[in-house]
């Protein structure tokens, strides 16, 4: 072995999990190094512009919760950047019966909505006096029509994880998926009681607001790359040997391939890649993390002219809807140029559609033009209903697309299985290490929480 290979932790993948990781290293004075196989480092979050705005082809907010975010953001030299809204300000809606219903981020407020009818939102207020218990088999609708009615089950539920997760909540485990809902409903026999007696809850709500940088949400990926350096980028794990102890690692760079070794081994990639890496060390390992379902989603960008609809300027104002129109395959939709004021544009609405998701896997097979046209249709139905206006095909001007097949993982009861035996294999080896959204909630503050948690 060349010493000048070797480093004691080596990561594998630059984004937000790697990095968080190697964050995390830095700050304990480890030695170590990451490779990316992208250009960029960055994952799957990316920010473009568009005239003076911008728009994201990945997440496009994060949730300003957790304290280890806000010392990456100090490190990676942002925080006069940050753009935040407040969760509780920003308009939502669900599209539904031919409507943009206005919904609140607040449980009691979003009950009291015209999206129930006045059977689902008595109903509602039954829960506390429902007896009956979760077991962490319950999918997440069995879980919200024991407790609150099939009614809030299916229209509010079900459009919020689809948005949120791409997800269907027929399939969605309820004790890995909404895991603090779970507990709360453990400990308080009620989720209603538990969000109004629990100390945390409240805590939590009173501070939420929803955070993006100026230039866009990949800054805050490459600029932590930069203060972290140790980077290889264009630089692939291809495979994994055990040698003496020892990873050893065939890395593809550029063209040529070379060794590296390390001690400690963290795959920062999503669970399909490292399944394949783990699979000459670890086969019970690997078959696990390739059983992780995602799903795939097809994002669009589009822009339409204010003046195609002077009546209803006050609508664009908001984050976006989410659509509970099962035939569609339109999950939701953000407003990309009214997410902060910053961004807005003089004589455009510059939107992102988000197309798909488990219910529509098959999409990962459809070609870009046929997924645009479906994409375009159905935002043509969803604004000709919603605004009474009558668009052409033509006013909706694409910019972008993209298609992730693999986009979110899945916290199905497939997931539970392969995440019991991920939990097993990985306490019989400290050496190896795995992150990432399929390890401990999907959106980038869970995980960045779950590896700030880790000891190392
Ligand atoms: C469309 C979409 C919208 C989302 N919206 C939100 C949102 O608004 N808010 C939110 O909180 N979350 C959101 N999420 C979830 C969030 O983006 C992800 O959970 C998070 O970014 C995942 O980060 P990660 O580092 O685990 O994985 P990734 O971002 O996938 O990073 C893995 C990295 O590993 C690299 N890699 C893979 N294999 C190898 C290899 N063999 N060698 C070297 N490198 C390798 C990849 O190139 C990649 O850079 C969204 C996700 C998607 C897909």
């Amino acid at each position: 072995m060349n010493k000048a290979n070797y480093k004691k932790n080596i990561v594998i993948g630059a984004g937000i999990a790697g990095l968080s990781f190697a964050y995390k290293l830095k700050n304990s004075q480890e030695d170590f190094w990451i490779f990316e196989k992208e250009a960029q480092a960055r994952g799957t979050w990316q920010s473009h512009k568009y005239k003076s705005s911008i728009f994201e082809f990945g997440p496009n907010t994060i949730i300003d919760k957790s304290d280890a975010l806000r010392e990456m953001i100090k490190s990676a030299g942002l925080e006069e950047e940050v753009l935040s809204s407040s969760l509780k300000e920003s308009k939502r809606y669900f599209y539904r019966n031919n409507q943009l219903i206005e919904i609140s981020s607040n449980p009691f407020k979003l009950i009291a909505s015209k999206i129930l009818s006045l059977k689902a939102k008595l109903r509602i207020l039954f829960e506390p006096f429902v007896k009956s218990k979760s077991t962490d088999k319950e999918s997440v609708y069995d879980f919200f029509a024991r407790r609150f009615g099939k009614e809030c089950a299916e229209n509010i539920m079900g459009p919020a994880l689809q948005g949120v997760w791409g997800g269907d909540i027929k399939q969605l485990n309820m004790s890995v998926t909404l895991s603090h809902l779970y507990q709360l409903e453990q400990k308080y026999s009620s989720v209603i009681k538990g969000l109004i007696f629990s100390k945390k809850e409240r805590k939590k709500s009173k501070r939420l607001q929803t955070i993006s940088f100026r230039n866009g949400l990949e800054d805050l990926c490459t600029k932590l790359a930069g203060y972290l350096g140790n980077l290889k980028l264009n630089s692939e794990l291809l495979s994994i040997e055990k040698e003496d102890g020892l990873y050893k690692l065939k890395i593809r760079e550029g063209n040529n391939q070379e060794f590296y070794y390390c001690t400690n081994l963290i795959l920062a990639c999503p669970a399909f890649a490292a399944g394949r890496l783990v699979e000459s060390i670890n086969l019970n390992l690997a078959k696990a993390l390739m059983n992780i379902f995602y799903a795939p989603i097809f994002l669009i960008a589009y822009s339409i002219k204010k003046d195609l609809d002077k009546n209803h300027q006050d609508i664009f104002d908001a984050f976006g809807f989410l659509n509970a129109t099962k035939a569609h395959f339109t999950l939701g939709t953000i407003f990309a140029s009214s997410l902060y004021k910053e961004r807005a544009l003089d004589d455009e609405h510059l939107m992102v559609g988000f197309i798909g998701g488990s219910k529509n896997s098959q999409i990962a097979d459809f070609d870009t033009k046929d997924l645009t046209a479906i994409a375009l249709n159905e935002a043509k139905e969803i604004f000709d209903n919603a605004l009474e206006i009558n668009t052409e095909l033509e006013d909706f001007i694409v910019i972008n697309t993209k298609l992730i097949k693999q986009a979110i993982p899945q916290y199905n009861d497939n997931y539970l299985i392969a995440k019991n035996i991920i939990d097993q294999e990985l306490e019989k080896d400290s050496s190896l290490i795995l992150v990432g959204n399929y390890m401990n909630g999907v959106s980038i503050v869970d995980t960045i929480e779950h590896i700030h948690k880790l000891d190392i």
